[in-house]
Order: structure tokens, then sequence, then C-alpha cells
């Protein structure tokens, strides 16, 4: 064998002593700037050409230091979409979706309502929303410009035209307007929880992560401020950790809402709490 290049099969064999088999065969196929898992066990016995051969451990190094397989990808799968995404915004979740199925449920799809995601990162929920409710007009806001950026470029490579993206916290860019359905996934983890020093929450920004003592800053000032954008009977919609579903209803109720309930996502969690403005 002296002189051979290994074969896709050797170097997925000798990768998965170090990282998860999964994330092996993903960072091969991308060392390979292939996406199909079927070619790559159709091409099993081919020699790894040298370019592919030092990317991938290069990959494989930076998996090792625990940086996130979606960061190392450049992307993740979110909805229908496929989505570019850096450490410079939170990695889509699956859980994020049962935010989106909430949303749809509450939008009609022959006529043209006002919807608005707040920190929106990568644009998932927004275009997510936007994708499933062509006639929606879509507003997201985020504080960072580097999030907009990346979010900017998932609404061009899909072609989404009906999401505007706008710069500033939460709803401080919509100022004097009303929608009829505000949704958010802001962060909720309490600042200091050891979470955040664990797995691929140490590499995405801490702003998309944590918020104050108990988790709810963030959430607080959504609910807060709301009810100024909401039109009557608008739906507000958060994202929050699965034990902060009753304190979420207490919030929501307090600020005024009405029909105030928790979905729960597909572990059964209390993951998504609504309320409607009247
Ligand atoms: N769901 C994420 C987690 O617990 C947190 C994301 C967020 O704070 N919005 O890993």
């Amino acid at each position: 064998m002296a002189g051979t290049a290994p074969t896709l099969e050797h170097a997925l064999r000798a990768a998965r002593g170090r990282i998860a088999a999964e994330d092996a065969e993903l960072l091969l196929l991308h060392a390979l700037q292939r996406r199909d898992r079927a070619w790559l066990f159709a091409h099993a016995a081919d020699p790894v050409p040298a370019d592919a051969a030092s990317r991938f451990e290069s990959l494989i190094a930076r998996r090792e230091q625990g940086e996130p397989v979606a960061y190392l990808l450049g992307r993740r799968g979110f909805w229908t979409l496929d989505l570019e995404t850096t450490p410079a915004v939170l990695i889509p979740r699956p859980e994020t979706e049962l935010l989106v199925e909430q949303a749809a449920v509450r939008i009609p799809a022959d006529r043209s309502v006002r919807v608005a995601d707040l920190g929106t990162g990568s644009g998932a929920i927004a275009l997510a929303i936007a994708s499933e409710r062509p006639q929606a007009s879509v507003v997201a806001t985020d504080a960072s410009e580097a999030a907009l950026a990346v979010a900017r470029a998932n609404a061009r490579a899909h072609g989404i035209r009906n999401v505007e993206f706008r710069h500033g916290d939460w709803l401080s860019p919509l100022a004097g307007e009303r929608f009829d359905l505000i949704a958010s996934n802001p962060p909720y983890i309490a600042a200091g929880d050891p979470h955040l020093r664990q797995g691929d929450l140490r590499f995405e920004p801490e702003s998309a992560l944590a918020s104050g003592s108990d988790g709810l800053d963030a959430i607080r000032t959504i609910v807060r401020a709301a009810p100024a954008h909401l039109l009557p009977g608008g739906w507000l919609l958060l994202e929050h950790g699965w034990e902060q579903g009753e304190a979420v209803r207490g919030l929501l109720r307090l600020a005024g809402f009405v029909d105030v309930a928790t979905e729960r996502d597909l572990e059964s969690r209390d993951r998504v709490t609504l309320g409607r403005w009247s």
C-alpha cells in the first residue's frame, strides 16, 4: 500500500476514531465539495485527492476542538431551506420549526398580512414564513449587522423577496408600524448557565443565547413593547426554554394579551408561548 493514496473508505474509518461517524461523512463530503451521501458510498474505493485530504484533516481537527458542524460546513437545513450559517448567527434548530408552524396557521395564505421577526439571525424564521406565505410582507430585525448580512444572503440565495431586513434591537426599527403577527426566537438562557460553556453553544454568539439572570430579559422587553406594534387581534409568538412556559404566559397575561397558550415541541416540552392583542 506504500505510496497509494487512501480511499474514501479508509479516510472515513480513520476519522471515525476521532469524531462522530455522521460528522465524519458530512465533513468528508464538504472537503470533496460534494453534498450527496449516496455519492460517498458509491465512490468508497476511490482515492481521496490530496487537496481534499488536507481539507478533511483540518476540518476533523477543528471538529475535535468542538467547532459546530454547521459552522464548519457553513450551512444548516431549516424548514425547507438550506441556510448559510456562520459564527455571526445562532445555528438554526429543529425546535424553532414549531414557531414557524404556529405562525403559519395564523397567517392567511390568500391575503397580504404584515409579519415581523425579531432578532432574525440567519433569517431562518422570517424566510421560512415568507416562503410559506408569499403574500405576507415580513420585516426582520437584528441588532447585529453581521447577522443581517447572512440573513440577506440567505434571502437572495432562495429568491425570497417578501422580507425586508432592518438593523436594530428587537422592535426599535419598527417605530410607528403595526403588524398582524410578531414572532421571535430571542435569547432565553440564564447568563451563567453552565450549558453556555458546553457543546455548540460555546461557539455561538452569546447575544443570541443568554439574556439576564433568569434568561427572560429579552422576552420582557419584547412583551412590553409589542402591544404598540400589533394590530387589533394580532398575535405575538415567542420561543422560550422548556422550563419558562409558565413565566412567559404570566408576562403575556400581565401585559393584557388574551388567548394565551403554550405549544410543545416534538419532545413534548413547552417551547412556544403565544397570545393575541385585542
Ligand atoms: N434553543 C437554544 C438552546 O437551548 C437556545 C436558543 C435561544 O436562546 N434562543 O440551545
